[in-house]
């Protein structure tokens, strides 16, 4: 599947992919959209595409509109597509539609209205509305100096976003967070990708959270600040 049979987004993809044309990629590059858009599908597509080793219509600089494209046969087309499993992909793509459509008919039966969009085009707007404003209030914080401030931004962020979906945390994450609440922690936060991750806390009790966390056989990883942003190494 080269990158022309990506149905959705034509525009970012083709500003992607000049930008790896102009070997100006950056080190990193969040995707987002809903659950089903294809950012995986296109995560892996480029990742082919950066490490193809026969790329198709080489002096055109690959595919066959000159933009970086991928053979999808060499060795590094077929290893990296071994993370894409189509099938099972396309599988979960449907399920997630048809549960957007059953949030959609949930929300405007709510509303008292028979438009399916935009309760949830608004219920969105309110809740990124909410999130950029806890941005501002945690800046605030971090700039004077009110950490204690911040930790408890990190407890409304979290208790938040635990509201939006039931799919933010599992019943272990839920005991830890709870556990470190009672053991000093002021707030936190879970980072990291899917399939793996961790636990951030804030406190002014370090040794009584560490006890207690290290309890539950739990690691602790040490972290420092970067005064100096992404760099290339
Ligand atoms: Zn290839």
């Amino acid at each position: 599947m080269p990158f022309s049979d990506f149905a959705s987004n034509p525009e970012i993809i083709h500003r992607l992919r000049e930008m790896l044309a102009r070997n100006r990629f950056p080190h990193a590059v969040i995707l987002s959209g809903a659950h089903g858009s294809g950012k995986y599908t296109l995560a892996l597509m480029l990742a082919r595409a950066m490490n193809c080793l026969e790329p198709p219509f080489p002096g055109g600089g690959g595919g066959s509109d000159g933009l970086p494209d991928f053979c999808g046969h060499c060795s590094n087309c077929t290893r990296i597509a071994q993370a894409l499993d189509l099938d099972s992909r396309f599988a979960e793509a449907v399920v997630a539609r048809e549960n957007l459509r059953d949030t959609d008919k949930i929300l405007a039966q709510a509303a008292g209205t028979l438009d399916f969009s935009q309760p949830v085009a608004i219920m969105l707007m309110a809740i990124l509305h909410y999130i950029k404003d806890l941005g501002h209030r945690s800046l605030e914080a971090i700039e004077s100096g009110n950490l204690t401030d911040l930790g408890r931004l990190m407890d409304e962020h979290w208790t938040h976003k635990k509201q939006r979906s039931k799919q933010m945390s599992n019943p272990d994450i839920d005991r830890w967070y709870g556990l470190a609440m009672e053991n000093g922690a002021l707030g936190g936060k879970l980072i990291g990708a899917g399939g793996g991750g961790f636990l951030l806390f804030y406190t002014e009790q370090k040794g009584r959270l560490r006890q207690a966390l290290r309890g539950e056989g739990l690691v602790e990883v040490n972290l420092g600040f970067d005064y100096e942003g992404t760099k290339i190494l």
